[in-house]
């Protein structure tokens, strides 16, 4: 009935924590010239820097150009249906203020948007492995190329992505370092016994008074449930395929460097709401590298693209390589509007493209208690 022992005699005796997956260790990984720092789950050293270009970068150049800035208002008739949708998103709140509010004023508090996008790609690598089915062994056969300079399709610019690749010429072959190259494991559930101590008799084989403990039929124990009796269990490191494809995998990641800087206004709304908000576009400018944008109407926004161009090209050409950069300048509308209702004056904002609304005020957020 249980066929323990040959399980048993597969293994010797693994002292006391036979269970937990080992990590593998040092020694099995080659020494490929050019990834000598790379580790075991990439915790050794972050991002690797790129190599300095051949022929350095072209200057950026300001826009030959300079856009015509024009300013757009709303009219009250869209400031007040505005309102009254908003009004009657909120199922509890009293439709009658923005229904019958009378508009007293419309004050304009547009403001300006600049954003700088700096889409960079970034290339790590670290020592990983899988089981072996038979692919390709390639490691010494030839050079590996170095990590920045395998061919990769890089997706359309300021698409965010991450592409993982073996490095060519480092995948070899090698007994799992797991299971010790046996394909199977000694079951933790009954330390590789593979039965354990009956469950409904405790081990003696009797159960209240002479009766047999019909679970185990007498014997006091059964039959572990975990390994089905082997005492053993698949490997799940190699899958039971006792060796690995033993490789190392070049991770190259896309990321677009967003970073918004909006002119302060004092009509009360909170930037941060400005977030979900489209404006009109009022120059874009796209470029290897940009140039921080020139003559604006309002120096804060030259100050501000001087200052992020600057910080960006310096920051992520250190730990990446910058593909395209970006910059554009949004106008956002906010309208403060001004309106009398029961005898009272309120105030709302309309802002963005969406005409979103603002009305932290409102004055009948209860349909029940109002009217
Ligand atoms: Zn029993
Ligand atoms: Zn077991
Ligand atoms: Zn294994």
């Amino acid at each position: 009935m249980y066929n323990n022992s040959e399980a048993h005699a597969m293994y010797p005796p693994l002292a006391s924590n036979f269970a937990a997956p080992s990590a593998p260790p040092a020694g099995m990984f080659d020494n490929v010239p050019g990834y000598e720092g790379t580790t075991m789950g990439g915790g050794g050293g972050g991002y690797l820097p790129p190599p300095a270009p051949i022929c350095p970068p072209p200057a950026p150049e300001p826009a030959p150009t300079q856009p015509e800035w024009n300013i757009p208002s709303i009219s009250e008739d869209t400031a007040r249906e505005a309102f009254r949708l908003f009004a009657s998103g909120h199922c509890c709140w009293s439709k009658a203020p923005a229904q019958d509010g009378v508009i007293t004023a419309m004050d304009a508090f547009n403001t300006y948007r600049y954003r700088l996008e700096t889409f960079t790609e970034s290339r790590s690598t670290e020592w990983d492995h899988e089981q072996y089915d038979g692919q390709p062994v390639d490691a010494y056969t030839q050079p590996a190329p170095g990590p920045w300079d395998i061919p990769v399709q890089s997706p359309s610019h300021f698409e965010e992505r991450t592409e993982h690749i073996k490095v060519p010429y480092t995948s070899s072959v090698k007994d799992c370092h797991d299971c010790l190259g046996q394909g199977r494991k000694p079951c933790t559930e009954c330390a590789g016994a593979g039965n354990k101590v009956c469950w409904s008799c405790s081990g003696a084989g009797v159960r209240s008074g002479d009766d047999q403990c019909n679970h185990c039929s007498g014997r006091g124990r059964e039959n572990c449930s975990d390994c089905h009796g082997h005492g053993s269990k698949e490997c799940e490191t190699c899958h039971g395929k006792r060796q690995l494809l033993v490789y190392i995998k070049l991770s190259v990641k896309w990321t677009n460097n967003k970073e918004d800087f909006v002119v302060e206004q004092s009509s009360g709304l909170k930037i941060e709401n400005l977030a979900s908000v489209s404006g009109k576009e009022l120059f874009k400018d796209t470029q290897y590298l940009v140039y921080p944008v020139m003559g604006f109407p309002d120096p804060a926004v030259g100050q501000a693209a001087e200052r992020l161009v600057r910080d960006h090209q310096d920051r992520h050409s250190r730990s990446s390589r910058i593909l395209q950069q970006r910059q554009t300048i949004e106008l956002i509308p906010i309208t403060k509007v001004t309106y009398k209702w029961k005898g009272d004056k309120h105030t709302y904002f309309v802002y963005g493209n969406e005409f979103e609304v603002n009305a932290d005020e409102y004055p009948a957020t209860c349909c029940c208690t109002v009217m």
